[in-house]
């Protein structure tokens, strides 16, 4: 398996509010960035195709690619479903489990600042129609800087809470801004959840490691040129990650501070 591009979207939208709009593209840049995707020859797998070749299972197609959506934005419903149908392309959708309204309601809460976000009839009818539903915590906190009965809350209780919604199991975990620790990989593993989704900006490969699977972000500054150099293997570092000493300060850093800071990223790790 060469390096697999696995791409990390947020929001597309053509007026998100100005915390998540540096991680946002429009609906016409989304669009172009598919044909580009197919336009290079890649074959948009489900997620769960990767993880079973990184589990042992049967080898991905030449040239494959997966799409991911973090957060759970209302857009996904309006915007992207309709556009992945028209193609017919799958994607895995990790849902912020505190930030989905019940129909009508109030989520019961998440550290997403404010901004449209699904509800929970409209997740079971993405699931309905062949969209993977992935955890993506209760909270969206920093999973390495939390501990005990609130970490396991994050991990366990947003499992529990989302497949009760859904009705079946929830397999696709993504760590909050990325950040995980061999701790947090350990309890994610445990709770059940088969595979877990890092940043990292690299792309994934056959020696991945599936409860660290390598992404690239796309954000709205990413160049065309950027972009097909993903679509074409390049211009990046292929996983798995080695925790680096720098991952290692940082962690310890933001243990320190318990800094929440942005919603998404944090400063470049590499
Ligand atoms: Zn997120």
């Amino acid at each position: 398996m060469r390096a697999v591009p696995v791409f990390l979207y947020h929001s597309v939208s053509e007026d998100p509010p100005d915390w998540i709009a540096p991680y946002t593209v429009s609906p016409k840049t989304f669009r172009e960035q598919l044909d580009r995707i197919a336009d290079a020859g890649l074959t948009v797998v489900p997620l769960r195709r990767l993880v079973a070749a990184l589990h042992g299972g049967p080898a991905l197609p030449a040239n494959a690619a997966v799409l991911t959506f973090d957060d759970g934005f209302a857009d996904f419903y309006w915007t992207v479903a309709p556009i992945l149908t028209e193609r017919g392309l799958p994607a895995t959708l990790y849902v912020t489990v505190g930030a989905i309204h019940p129909p009508g309601g109030e989520p019961t809460g998440s550290l997403l600042p404010d901004s449209r976000m699904l509800n929970w009839r409209q997740v079971g009818t993405l699931d309905a129609v062949g969209v993977e539903i992935g955890g993506h915590s209760q909270t969206h906190a920093q999973l390495d800087t939390v501990y005990g009965q609130r970490r396991t809350d994050e991990i366990v209780g947003s499992k529990k809470r989302l497949e009760d919604a859904i009705g079946h199991p929830a397999t696709a975990f993504a760590y909050p801004h990325g950040y995980s620790s061999p701790a947090v990989r350990r309890q994610v593993r445990a709770a059940g959840w088969t595979s877990a989704t890092a940043v990292e900006n690299k792309f994934s490969s056959a020696t991945d490691d599936p409860m660290r699977i390598c992404r690239l972000m796309v954000r709205s500054d990413t160049p065309d040129s950027v972009f097909d150099d993903w679509t074409a293997g390049r211009g990046s570092r292929v996983g798995p990650i080695r925790e680096s000493l720098y991952t290692r300060g940082w962690r310890s850093y933001r243990r320190f501070t318990r800094f929440v800071g942005a919603p998404v990223g944090g400063p470049p790790k590499d």
